[in-house]
């Protein structure tokens, strides 16, 4: 018996739901992720409710996974400055609106830079923010990145996103997306020891919190604190290594999401490449 694989890529939401779910079926993809809103700028488009209708549609004859919706980069609950962590709060709450024309899917975020003002305070200006955004009534569950600890960026230690955890009172609703290139650049060896960090995960997080996987290589050593990532094969964790993640067991049903640098044909090998080597492997 081999459990289903639910693998997708990155993909552009300026042409709506429906197009990206038909670029997702046009390379083998049965899960996607895709930014709310321009990564690098505020605003966010209307939400067509007949597009999102006509993608659920087709995600579910299409037995698609779960979802992941990626917030903007620029979204930093722990700046030293109040416009942008003004601006945090303003983009987290409409994109949480905005995600119930897709019920029951996730969000994932970066948990934010503290800038200087240290982890403690970072991580309580993170969970200040979840508070206050969360509502009871979503159907959308919030995911932590796991990070790869460049300058002051906040959850490269599992025990920083565990932090963040323990201070959001909707927990329930909250859940993490590791990334494979970001946890071997903080120092995971998920290349060499999948399970002694699979073990660590579930013993200062718990894997049930584990709900999204980014499958990236890097271009950087274990350790390294840079987070570049690699096309799958091509950097430091290697092709054997990515296999492993999403063949094992404990991991199994979570959506895998490509982030290498890829055009959309280079990501349809790709997925077809995994495919075919998890098959291989089971
Ligand atoms: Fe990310
Ligand atoms: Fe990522
Ligand atoms: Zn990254």
């Amino acid at each position: 018996m081999t459990d289903k694989l639910f693998i997708g890529c990155h993909l552009s939401s300026v042409k709506g739901f429906e197009h990206m779910g038909r670029e997702a079926l046009s390379i083998g993809a049965n899960t996607l992720q895709f930014f709310t809103r321009n990564p690098r700028g505020g605003r966010a488009k209307d939400i067509d409710p007949e597009d999102a209708e006509r993608f659920l549609a087709l995600a579910r004859e299409n037995g698609f996974g779960k979802l992941v919706a990626h917030a903007p980069y620029t979204l930093n609950p722990c700046s030293a400055t109040e416009k942008v962590r003004a601006f945090a709060y303003t983009a987290m709450e409409d994109d949480l609106k905005r995600m119930e024309f897709i019920p029951g899917n996730y969000y994932n975020f970066h948990p934010g830079s503290h800038v200087g003002q240290g982890t403690e305070k970072g991580i309580e200006l993170i969970t200040e923010l979840l508070n206050r955004v969360m509502r009871p009534e979503q159907t959308t569950t919030v995911l932590l990145e796991t990070m790869a600890g460049k300058g002051s960026e906040i959850g490269g230690r599992f025990e920083e996103l565990r932090a963040i955890i323990d201070g959001v009172e909707l927990d329930e609703k909250l859940g993490v997306c590791l990334d494979t290139c970001h946890v071997s650049d903080a120092g995971y060896d998920i290349a060499g020891d999948l399970d002694g960090v699979l073990e660590e995960f579930d013993k200062v997080i718990g894997l049930s919190r584990l709900r999204a996987l980014h499958i990236n290589d890097s271009l950087n050593p274990l350790g390294a604190h840079k987070d570049r990532h690699a096309r799958i094969g091509e950097g430091t964790l290697g092709l054997e290594a990515i296999v492993r993640v999403i063949s094992h067991p404990q991991l199994a049903g979570l959506p895998c999401i490509l982030e290498t640098p890829n055009d959309l044909d280079g990501y349809g090998r790709e997925i077809k490449l995994l495919r075919e080597s998890r098959q291989d492997r089971l």
